[in-house]
């Protein structure tokens, strides 16, 4: 059994940082307070994460759970180009949960936290009838009318993507398949890494077009810059980074890296006359195709040009 609501807050208040920085009051209130830098604009994201639809007890260890579930609202303001400034976590726990399980997903998430240096500022508790519910709200900054958005992709422009695509959906199959994947041959299922710098130098070096993480799939992501900016997209399938998963580091399918999500990775346009590093923080960047000005999304294979229909995660979708 979890501990009693006042408990738990008082735990969770004791293992989040101490206010600093942007956050002028944190845990303890009845709100955070927040000071943003002069001259920002605020981002916010929420994201939920649900027992059985993001995650299953039987495969997820509890910090991977609490990282995970950080990343998806960190990946967002990696994907405006903003900066963190404090993370809001509401949790509704089942009364049959063990609270050691929310002291590890706690520990993962409060890792990831302190990694990128976002303090928990403020949450909610309460019990759920049935499964773990987590909402993770990130609030972030970024200089006045300077936010990279979806919309300001132009045909010509040349397409990027960050690190290695596919990775992330790679280890689901494997539980799917009834196997157990090993954490460490599938990093970015079990320790995704939020692109914060990648973003922030996209913005600041003003290299960017639009940009978009990878949470859905590139299909479907790639989907989303195109709706939002009136464009069309051809991509080269040779040129898409294929994560190397598992005990021997085989590439995975081409259909994995097209149409998985939870890689949160950046996808990015930029024009073409703009230099672009191969590497930022570590990172690889690879050209993937380019911008088209008649609203298709294609694919080019060595053999033919085909229509890159959206095939990523999308929920409800029957
Ligand atoms: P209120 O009833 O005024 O909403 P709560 O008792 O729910 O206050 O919360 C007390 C304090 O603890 C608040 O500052 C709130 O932001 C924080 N808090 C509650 N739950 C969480 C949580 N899961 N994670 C982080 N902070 C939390
Ligand atoms: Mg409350």
């Amino acid at each position: 059994m979890p501990l009693a609501e006042k408990s738990l807050i008082e735990g969770i208040r004791r293992s989040a940082r101490q206010p600093g920085g942007s956050v002028r009051l944190g845990i303890g209130d009845d709100c955070a307070v927040l000071r943003p830098p002069k001259g920002h604009q605020i981002l916010v994201t929420t994201d939920y994460t649900l027992e059985n639809i993001h995650f299953r007890r039987s495969w997820h260890a509890p910090e991977i759970v609490g990282r995970r579930c950080l990343t998806r609202g960190l990946s967002d303001i990696a994907a405006m180009g903003g900066k963190p400034l404090a993370a809001f976590l509401s949790l509704a726990l089942p009364a049959d949960l063990p609270q050691r399980w929310v002291d590890q997903f706690m520990r993962g998430l409060l890792g990831l936290a302190r990694e990128c240096n976002v303090p928990l500022a403020g949450g909610d508790t309460a019990q759920s009838l049935e499964g773990i519910l987590a909402d993770i709200i990130v609030l972030g900054s970024a200089p006045n009318g300077k936010a990279l958005v979806r919309s300001g992709a132009k045909p010509g422009d040349r397409i990027y993507v960050s690190g290695e695509l596919g990775g992330g959906t790679a280890a689901l199959k494997e539980f799917l398949a009834g196997r157990k994947p090993r954490p460490q041959d599938y990093p970015r299922h079990f320790h995704p890494v939020p692109r914060l710098k990648l973003g922030e130098f996209l913005r600041v070096r003003g290299i960017a077009t639009a940009l978009i993480d990878l949470s859905d799939g590139l299909s479907t992501d790639l989907g989303h810059i195109c709706e939002e900016s009136q464009v069309g997209a051809e991509i080269l399938a040779d040129q898409i980074p294929r994560a190397r998963v598992g005990r021997k580091r085989d590439p995975i399918d081409l259909k994995l890296a097209l149409h998985g999500g939870e890689d949160y990775e950046l996808l990015f346009t930029a024009p073409a006359r703009k230099h672009v590093p191969g590497s930022v923080a570590g990172v690889a960047i690879t050209p993937i195709g380019r911008i088209t000005p008649d609203k298709r999304t294609l694919l080019r294979t060595s053999k033919r040009v085909e229509a890159l229909e959206p095939q990523g995660w999308e929920h409800f979708r029957s």
